[in-house]
């Protein structure tokens, strides 16, 4: 909902009996985090005053300085359609403060704001619409997820094959319930798989929206006895899951990605933008693809990308065009995947793009042929490891000025940590591979 006031607010939670507050936000690993409040609490909630102690959450802060502010944003207000209907939950989603007022430097949310902040004293909007994959799987006796599926349904197939379109269902009308606007939804390429596209919207309620979306995919699921999973690559020799990001820059209402008058209806800026995004992907992988099973999935055969091309139609680039003109130009980035943190994500894309639009880059020619299929050797690779990715990520001031400091810091060790224990496992490939023979 946007341009709610705090009367409404106010108003809402008296009178439709609404008893708990949900304070959301989000930890630099993008997990998202909440407190309840009850209705009696809600001035104090509206005033800034609920408090938490941000040691608890990782990347945050230090022992000796917890105390944080959670500013909810009251645009982000809505009813929890999951939870009863009788003594319902609302949730806001939350800026975290220092206790002297300023934005905490390691909120994910204020590292978007910030970037925003920039497009917007160029006087342009950023806009995003995120198109999010998932798998449906079962669970145990003792309820613990497994990585199966009584599904044998693909893509575009339907019921009676396609045994999570009641999920999908209720995954849509629940969030079409909260505001959010849903393009399409449909069983994807793998057995289990399911993908939901959002509409378009400015990138803070995009990475928003993210968020939610994966909340109540999760819930949903659950209710229906299934678990729902984002982990970009859960099950060897099949498709995993991406989030492609459809980006666009708006001035006054007018997307400026379209030029009716250029071969492919793209504006200069459009161009630089692309340039821009591939001159830093690499060193932004680590963002949107922050899991070392990330890069599991951004191999040949499954429709990932794995080399650095664009293309105006060609889903096989990492970066494409779709079709649609007009208001509806927009650059679709195909590698990220829905285990990002989806504010950190939008940042680090939009100051790639920017600093192709900063410095003028001009992208290569657009490629032609499937690289599906086959590796073209003149093309650079994506990284393809995490450790790669991270080592990749230091290395471009762009991504890491546009996380700042404290992020890249926390950010960084996190990941290296991963990286460390990963490499400690003994697989059971290697036993296969080994064990007898050496
Ligand atoms: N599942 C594919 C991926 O990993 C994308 C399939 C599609 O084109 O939608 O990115
Ligand atoms: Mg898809």
């Amino acid at each position: 909902m946007s341009g709610i006031s705090r009367e409404d607010i106010l108003r809402r939670v008296r009178d439709d009996d609404i008893q708990f507050i949900r304070m959301q936000f989000t930890d630099i690993f993008g997990q998202m985090k909440n407190v309840a409040v009850t209705a009696s609490q809600i001035q104090r909630a509206l005033d800034n005053q609920i408090m938490m102690d941000g040691s608890s959450i990782a990347g945050f802060v230090r022992i000796e300085e917890s105390d944080q502010y959670l500013w909810p944003d009251l645009d982000t207000f809505a009813v929890l359609p999951w939870r009863p209907q009788y003594g319902k939950v609302a949730r806001l989603i939350c800026d975290v403060h220092n206790p002297d007022g300023t934005p905490f430097a390691g909120d994910p949310r204020s590292v978007l704001k910030r970037a925003l902040r920039r497009v917007q004293d160029l006087g342009l909007v950023f806009n995003v619409g995120p198109e999010l994959e998932f798998f449906l799987f079962q669970t145990d006796e003792e309820g613990n997820p497994i990585a199966r599926t009584s599904d044998a349904a693909g893509y575009f197939d339907l019921g009676p094959l396609d045994h999570g379109e009641g999920t999908r269902r209720e995954i849509c009308l629940n969030l079409e319930q909260m505001g959010m606007e849903i393009e399409a939804s449909h069983h994807e390429a793998a057995a289990g798989q399911h993908e939901i596209d959002l509409k378009y919207t400015g990138a803070l309620q995009a990475a928003d929206n993210i968020m939610t979306f994966k909340l109540a995919v999760k819930t949903l699921a659950q209710k229906n006895g299934l678990h729902a999973t984002f982990m970009p690559k859960p099950i060897q020799g099949a498709a995993g899951s991406g989030m492609h990001v459809n980006m666009s820059l708006f001035r006054d209402g007018e997307n400026i990605f379209y030029d009716p008058g250029d071969r492919l209806q793209l504006s200069p800026l459009a161009y630089q933008f692309i340039a821009g995004l591939l001159a830093h992907v690499r060193g932004l992988c680590a963002v949107t693809n922050p899991l070392v099973n990330s890069y599991k999935r951004l191999g040949f055969g499954y429709e990932a990308p794995r080399q650095l091309a664009w293309s105006a139609g060609n889903r096989s680039a990492l970066i494409r065009i779709p079709t649609p003109r007009g208001s509806a130009t927009r650059v679709e980035l195909r590698c990220p995947d829905p285990a990002c943190n989806p504010y950190l994500a939008l940042a680090a894309c939009l100051e790639a793009g920017l600093d192709g639009v900063r410095r003028k880059l001009v992208p290569p020619e657009a490629i032609q042929e499937n690289l599906y299929t086959r590796e073209d050797p003149a093309l650079e690779c994506l990284p393809s490891t995490l450790a790669d990715a991270v080592a990749a990520l230091e290395g471009d001031s762009v991504i890491t000025g546009a996380l700042g400091e404290h992020v890249t810091r926390h950010y960084v060790a996190g990941k290296l940590q991963e990286c460390r224990e990963y490499q400690a496992q003994v697989s059971q490939w290697e036993l296969d591979r080994y064990l007898v023979t050496c």
